[in-house]
């Protein structure tokens, strides 16, 4: 077992409870220094995985909190080592005089993810799990929330292991032939191999798919507000950004004059960005920003046009239309309905020929926001929704995927161009392999270490 590791595991600010976690070789024994139980008998004379009264004391022997103490002896635990919990009163300072004591009697201060890393070295959980706990600790969506919860439950773990032992029987076979080579693979046992080559790879490539909608649900959709000046766009965004939690404020690349916030808008999480007023204009200034809200606009997957509806459509709500028709999925938003609208038929009738989707909304009063959530989320719904778990977010398990994938596409144009064994049992190595690092069975440490650089310290 490895050295004893110490943390405080919860925020440090005031709240009702904070933990402070060991684990490690002599986490019981550090723990005994400190902790002394009410029963008036050592830790490790009472039971395990049952909470314990007692008294916590600092590093200078005065007395820091009553609390309640944890342990669980290796290897069942969360690291797979002997392990140690003290639940304090959620006090900074209790907390923080806590890990000191705990440091003078033996513990080191754990690394980030090192509780993690412990896991998975220990073989609690496979990387493709460890990596689960930072997503579902950063989920700042319930779709990325319920596909970690999934993943840490073992939902890509296991269509990994699933390809994994498939591949294990493929190579068995043809390992028979090369060693005894006297041994042929019957025609319809080559069919067979095929066949799981190509089911692997099915799996694979599905997995991969969902890639793209994993980054979207992971980074945000593009989404951009346009509209003539005065329309009413900023309102409209500091509108939604009250209506809905703002999560991340000034993303890096803002321009002086386009500004991207992320939010979450009908369970979509979007990085929308509010750009210049459209219109003709000979300043070369405001040109400049004209442009670059056309730019927005076009790189954007969801467009939300403003109009203004207490005012007739101008020349400058035409470029609006005809910038909007170009993006696929748009809502146009008639706004200032406090004010009462006044476009004749006719003028809606042009918004309407453009926009499926025309609603009348006040940014000054934050009505009609409901209606718009519900149309973020009606265009955005899945129509095929991945399997529980199975949406990839994570950069290097796609990676990982498509090599595996290619893989094992040049391992079926050798078998079927009749090529020796050997030819085929290299590609589906390399295939292995790239699911080993997926899983973490065959990994390399630097990028082992960089996985858990990604926690919090005390996971
Ligand atoms: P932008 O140039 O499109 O960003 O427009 P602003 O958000 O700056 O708004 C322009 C003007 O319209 C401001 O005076 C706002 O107070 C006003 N405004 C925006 N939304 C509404 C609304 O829903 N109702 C009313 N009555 N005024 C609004």
């Amino acid at each position: 077992m490895a050295d004893t590791i110490a943390a405080i595991s919860t925020l440090m600010g005031r709240s009702a409870i904070g933990i402070l976690r060991m684990s490690g070789e002599d986490a019981v024994s550090v723990a005994e220094k400190v902790f002394r139980p009410d029963k008036g008998r050592p830790l490790s004379a009472l039971p395990t995985h049952k909470l314990i009264n007692g008294c916590f004391y600092g590093a200078g022997g005065e007395l820091l909190d009553q609390c309640v103490a944890v342990y669980c002896r290796a290897p069942r635990s969360y690291t797979g080592e002997d392990t140690v919990e003290l639940q304090c009163h959620g006090s900074p300072t209790v907390l923080a005089a806590g890990l000191r004591s705990l440091f003078a009697a033996g513990a080191r201060q754990a690394l980030r993810g090192e509780f993690t890393k412990r896991a998975f070295l220990n073989g609690k959980l496979d990387l493709a799990q460890a990596e689960a706990v930072i997503d579902l600790i950063d989920a700042e969506t319930e779709e990325m929330m319920v596909n970690a919860a999934a993943q840490l439950g073992g939902a890509v773990s296991g269509r990994m292991e699933e390809v994994y032992s498939a591949l294990t029987d493929v190579m068995s076979h043809f390992h028979a032939v090369i060693d005894y080579p006297d041994e042929e693979i019957e025609p319809f046992e080559l069919l067979q191999v095929d066949e799981t080559l190509r089911a692997s790879g099915e799996i694979l490539r599905r997995l991969l798919k969902s890639f793209e909608r994993g980054r979207v649900v992971r980074e945000g959709l593009r989404a951009a507000i346009i509209g003539r000046p005065n329309a009413g766009k900023s309102s409209l965004l500091n509108a939604l950004l009250g209506y809905e939690r703002a999560i991340v404020t000034d993303v890096a690349g803002t321009t002086r004059d386009t500004i991207e916030e992320k939010l979450l808008l009908g369970g979509v999480l979007l990085r929308l960005t509010d750009t210049a007023g459209l219109r003709d204009t000979g300043a070369p200034v405001e040109r400049l920003g004209v442009e670059r809200a056309r730019a927005a606009a076009e790189a954007a997957r969801l467009l939300l046009a403003v109009f203004d509806g207490s005012e007739p459509l101008t020349e400058d709500d035409g470029a609006v239309l005809r910038e909007a028709a170009g993006v696929e999925k748009r809502i146009a938003l008639v706004n200032k309905s406090d004010l009462g609208c006044v476009w004749t038929a006719a003028e809606r009738e042009r918004v309407a020929a453009v926009f499926p989707a025309v609603l009348p909304v006040s940014a000054k009063e934050g009505t009609g926001l409901e209606a718009l959530s519900e149309a973020v989320a009606a265009l955005f719904a899945e129509a095929e929704p991945a399997p529980l778990g199975e949406m990839i977010t994570n950069e290097r398990q796609a990676e990982a995927l498509s090599r595996a994938a290619a893989a094992l596409d040049r391992a079926r144009e050798a078998l079927a161009a009749g090529v020796t064994p050997d030819a085929l049992l290299t590609d589906a190595e390399e295939a292995m392999a790239a699911i080993g690092e997926i899983t973490g069975r065959s990994v390399r440490e630097d990028i082992t270490a960089r996985i858990f650089e990604r926690f919090c310290v005390g996971k």
